[in-house]
């Protein structure tokens, strides 16, 4: 055995995947070592299960666990008391993890295979945060243990980003400009499938409208009344007609959140809530023109007032090819999470009682472990990463956390984010986060590239921040 076939030995870490360098074999390995507190941290905080803005205790778990292994953690940035960024390191390149945790109102959920709401909890992680904050936590803590042991300079940041359930929270981040100096972004989120593949998102502008008229009693002297509700009305039959005429794959939703008290009263307040959703902010933003337009017609029409107050919004993510491939490239050499017989078994129960027992669904299995293909496509939701891609070159992964074919949003989401499977998917995207991370300190040229696309996809479109001034909120229900 020659000497220079030792070394490489000795640097090769047993089960490592030896297309990864040492340095990547080593954050793998550091994660691994890493598996029971990244367990731990998302099993708590799918437990805390707090609602946007409200993330006190996640936000507190996750900074004190990054804080005690030596991060320097500024708590409580971009007037949002529970977010937080966490450093290690010195210089260029700068590299951020993004992680959330906020859950969803209404969800309360055992991590059992059938409904079953907590009695302690009315909420839930119906879109597996709590494996996002813990995994990206995870990430970030193994990039800093081989930072420090091989002595490479650059600087990890972890972002504790709040409230991306409608409340924009890395918006803030972006706002305040806590990322002007990041060279390149990264983030996953938990899914039913594994990919690093190019996804893009719909942009989002959220606003609501409100109309003031003039009460009156509505059988007595109704002449005098002059009905917000009817404003209410004409404007939404009027965007109603309009979406005949906007790009195909855009969405328009609304709600009335304030219709009037009585019907014997002619309202004089109402107001409807509604989301504008486009591949394109640039076509959302056109469409958000045209329904401010059918406002004002709709105001003319019942002799009302009426007013637009902007809510937040988001833009689509910016993809960028040069990240996505490295990305790729590390989940291949990492592989999808693959399922233990009590995971799988967990998964066909849960799957027969939400009635996932139909065509395709069921050829495929009821957990993925495979890679998708390296594809560009766009998912029909909304991220406020998409901000983030607009002032930093970004990329991000899917990786299975729940059953195939489980809807988002949903009590088994919930169930899986909370049970082993979520786990097991958890660790499979800290690896990929820390190897695509240590891609860019070992090779940090690989920066100009990543911008140079950015660049280019960017083309000549302004990024505008789409926030009401002022403070976030502290609830997601005082964001009007
Ligand atoms: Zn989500």
């Amino acid at each position: 055995m020659t000497s220079s076939l030792m070394l490489c030995l000795a640097l090769t870490l047993p089960g490592a995947d030896p297309q990864l360098t040492p340095a990547k074999q080593a954050a793998v390995a550091a994660v691994d070592e890493r598996a029971a507190m990244i367990t731990d941290l998302g099993k708590k905080v799918w437990e805390f299960a707090e609602l946007a803005f409200q993330e006190h205790k996640s936000s507190a778990l996750l900074a004190d666990a990054l804080e005690r292994e030596g991060f320097k953690v500024t708590r409580g940035v971009a007037t949002m008391p529970t977010a937080f960024v966490a450093e290690y390191g010195s210089g260029k390149p700068v590299v951020a993890i993004l992680a959330e945790y906020d859950a969803l109102p209404g969800l309360s959920q055992a991590a059992v295979p059938q409904q079953q709401p907590l009695p302690t909890s009315r909420a839930g992680h119906g879109c597996g945060h709590n494996l996002f904050g813990a995994a990206s936590t995870g990430a970030a803590l193994a990039v800093k243990h081989v930072l420090a042991d091989r002595k490479l300079s650059g600087t990890v940041r972890l972002y504790g980003c709040p409230a991306e359930e409608g409340g924009s929270g890395k918006v803030y981040l972006v706002r305040e400009g806590l990322m002007k100096d990041v060279d390149v972004a990264f983030h996953w989120h938990p899914g039913s499938g594994n990919s690093a593949a190019m996804k893009s998102s719909l942009a989002v502008i959220r606003f609501r409208v409100r109309f003031t008229g003039k009460a009156a009693h509505a059988a007595g002297s109704p002449q005098k009344g002059r009905s917000a509700l009817d404003g209410i009305e004409l404007m939404n039959v009027g965007v109603n007609y309009l979406r005949e005429h906007v790009p195909t794959d855009s969405r328009i939703h609304y709600v009335i959140t304030n219709g009037g008290g009585r019907p014997n009263i002619v309202p004089e307040h109402a107001e409807s809530w509604y989301y504008i959703r486009s591949p394109k902010m640039t076509d959302a933003a056109l469409i958000f023109e045209r329904v401010k337009k059918i406002a004002q017609g709709a105001a003319l029409m019942s002799e009302t007032q009426q007013e637009v107050h902007m809510v937040t919004g988001s833009y689509e993510i910016l993809e960028n090819e040069p990240l996505a491939k490295l990305m790729d490239a590390n989940l291949r050499a990492i592989g999808a999470p693959q399922f233990t017989d009590d995971e799988i078994k967990f998964a066909t129960e849960l799957r027969q009682n939400i009635g996932v027992n139909e065509g395709r669904d069921t050829t495929l299995g009821a957990l993925d472990t495979t890679i998708g293909n390296f594809t560009s496509d766009v998912t029909n939701g909304s991220t406020d990463v998409g901000d983030v891609s607009w002032v930093v070159p970004t990329t991000g992964l899917s990786i299975a956390t729940s059953a195939r074919g489980v809807p988002g949003h949903s009590w088994s989401t919930v169930a899986c984010a909370g049970s082993p499977i979520g786990t097991r998917g958890s660790i499979v995207a800290a690896k990929v986060l820390a190897t695509t991370t240590l891609d860019i300190f070992e090779q940090p040229e690989r920066v100009a590239a990543a911008k140079a696309d950015f660049e280019r996809r960017k083309g000549t479109v302004v990024y505008k921040v789409l926030l009401p001034p002022g403070p976030a909120p502290t609830r997601l229900d005082d964001l009007n």
